[in-house]
């Protein structure tokens, strides 16, 4: 590992940090690059079928396919930490200080924080308390266990959709609940999967309660229009309401929004701080997607080389 201070850290491989990671070592600038894990979020999909050039691959081959492409470079100009958490971003005069869990620290002239989102919690009653136990975040991870079983969907955008398609193969029944009055999903997804005989959805449902004694034996949710409460009985929540920003480690250096996400100029992928910079899902950007992620990665990348190059 070479000795610090290095020209940049780049934190995070999911598609921002990656793409921002090949081209940070094709242009030769002295990188480190540190995450958890690569692929980012949809490393838990079983068929993403709108990676740019690929009609379909999985969550995990991307995943793969990021790390195999990061690798080619590493050890010549790019070094790789993955399997790490980093626990701590500061910036003194003149440095930028990352620090892991494991206790150790690197520093850089420059930081591009590509660290995502998560999931978002459900808040009704009942729904930490059945988590594992019937309430799960993942339906890929846990969609088979539910088979010839009736279950709930709950949110109506483009992740509700995709989870609702897949149990739908399997599960007697899926019912897609939407707090607000439309989807948020793409038309053409809902479309087809409420082609599914298997698949109803329902708009303005506020999801009150998971109930059950061991698991979970259903749900119930108030129709937001009129307040009349409604239980269904399922086996199975799959929740799908949104992600929160992963920002905290920098919420002291750089601007947010109410939401939590970085503030970004889109021309450059700059934040509020003259040596940080970010890209992806972590930022104020509209679009959540693989392609846009890795986009603003590298555009975000091609700024820093100017700012490092031009000084
Ligand atoms: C279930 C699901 C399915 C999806 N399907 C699609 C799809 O089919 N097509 C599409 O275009 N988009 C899809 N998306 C959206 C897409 O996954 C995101 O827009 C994209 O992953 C954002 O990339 P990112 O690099 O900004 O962040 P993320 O993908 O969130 O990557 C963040 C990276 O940072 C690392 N990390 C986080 N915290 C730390 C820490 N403290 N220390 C070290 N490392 C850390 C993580 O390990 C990860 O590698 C899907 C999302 C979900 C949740």
């Amino acid at each position: 590992m070479r000795e610090d201070p290095y020209e940049l850290i780049i934190l995070g491989g999911g598609p921002a940090g990656a793409a921002a990671g090949v081209y940070a070592a094709r242009k030769q600038l002295a990188t480190l690059l540190i995450t958890k894990e690569f692929g980012g979020q949809s490393v838990v999909s079983p068929d993403i079928q709108n990676w740019i050039g690929t009609p379909h691959i999985s969550g995990q081959e991307l995943a793969e396919a990021f790390a195999r492409h990061l690798r080619e470079y590493a050890d010549e100009v790019l070094t790789i930490v993955s399997g790490k958490e980093v626990v701590r971003v500061d910036v003194d005069a003149s440095l930028i200080t990352v620090e892991l869990a494991t206790g150790e620290s690197f520093r850089a002239h420059t930081l591009l924080y590509a660290l995502g989102a998560r999931r978002r919690k459900l808040a009704a009653k009942g729904a930490d308390q059945f988590e594992h136990k019937g309430l799960t975040y993942c339906a890929s991870c846990d969609g088979p266990l539910f088979a010839g079983k009736d279950v709930v969907v709950v949110g109506g955008g483009n992740a509700g959709f995709e989870s609702a398609a897949q149990l739908a193969a399997y599960a007697a029944s899926v019912l897609i609940l939407e707090y607000n009055d439309t989807f948020n999903a793409d038309p053409i997804t809902v479309e087809k999967v409420l082609a599914q005989p298997n698949v109803r959805a329902q708009t303005n449902a506020e999801v009150v309660e998971v109930f059950g004694t061991n698991l979970v034996e259903g749900v119930r949710w108030r129709d937001r229009r009129n307040g009349e409460e409604h239980t269904e009985r399922v086996a199975g929540v799959f929740v799908e309401i949104g992600t929160i920003p992963n920002t905290d480690l920098v919420a002291h250096l750089v601007e947010r929004t109410e939401r939590g996400a970085i503030t970004i100029d889109p021309w450059t992928g700059k934040t509020s701080h003259p040596r940080i910079w970010a890209a992806g899902d972590c930022t104020n950007v509209r679009y959540h997607q693989n392609n846009i992620a890795a986009g603003d990665g590298v555009k975000a990348l091609e700024d820093i080389y100017l700012s490092l190059r031009a000084r």
